[in-house]
């Protein structure tokens, strides 16, 4: 079964399919975190992230690899480790160009599509249940206002869970300069002409600014029994 969950930056898609994948046996695929690869790839090797084709030949050429270690999952580029790197403020700001780039996505569907041949997978991103997996059993569009999302990425950035905590804060000057990036990446992501942020017809949409992580979990749990009982 393939489990698709869309939506902006900072909703809570990672944690609540972490959450699921956990709880169901499923194989977690953060397709977010290929496309900061290719642009982490992109400012180590100094390309251009505006030129389109060298671009896109470096997506061709990367490795990137998931796996894990004691603290959750890991990501590694061309054999090198990269979970903390690909979350920088620098990737932040170049991802979205990056990621709009056809033949980046290209390249990346494809490895995104042969995880999902090898077994029951939640994948989380902005085009899974739109272009990767159109056909997934259970799609959700997740979303939450944009001031909840950027105090949750602010949170999670000083290494602390605003999911499990919610009296945790942050820095406020900190937590302004995410909202502003975010507001920005959704407007590209929404706007781009391939694969644009956008809720399949046949979502269920999820408002998480009030909802703690279980109960997002919860519910989706449910539709997750519900296609599995109408197979
Ligand atoms: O989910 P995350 O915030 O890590 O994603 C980083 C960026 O990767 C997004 O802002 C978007 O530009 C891109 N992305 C995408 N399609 C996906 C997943 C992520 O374009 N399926």
């Amino acid at each position: 079964m393939i489990v698709a969950i869309d939506g902006p930056a900072g909703s809570g898609k990672s944690t609540v399919a972490h959450a699921i994948a956990d709880r169901c046996g499923f194989t977690y695929l953060d397709t977010g975190a290929m496309y900061r690869c290719v642009t982490l790839a992109c400012l180590e090797r100094d390309v251009d992230v505006n030129d389109s084709d060298a671009v896109a030949e470096l997506a061709r050429d990367v490795r990137i690899e998931f796996g894990t270690d004691g603290q959750g999952q890991t990501v590694s580029l061309d054999g090198n480790d990269v979970t903390a790197a690909i979350r920088t403020p620098e990737v932040d700001r170049n991802v979205s160009i990056v990621s709009a780039v056809p033949a980046v996505r290209e390249a990346m569907v494809i490895l995104q599509r042969a995880v999902g041949e090898r077994g029951d997978v939640v994948a989380e991103g902005r085009d899974i249940g739109t272009v990767v997996y159109p056909n997934a059993e259970v799609k959700i569009f997740l979303t939450a206002d944009a001031e909840a999302r950027a105090h949750r990425r602010a949170v999670q950035r000083e290494g602390k869970d605003a999911a499990h905590d919610s009296a945790a804060k942050a820095d406020a000057a900190q937590e302004q300069a995410i909202l502003a990036d975010i507001i920005r990446r959704d407007k590209l992501d929404s706007s781009r002409e391939t694969a644009p942020l956008r809720a399949a017809d046949d979502a269920h949409h999820i408002d998480s600014s009030n909802l703690g992580v279980d109960e997002v979990v919860d519910r989706i749990c449910v539709l997750i029994d519900e296609a599995r009982a109408a197979r």
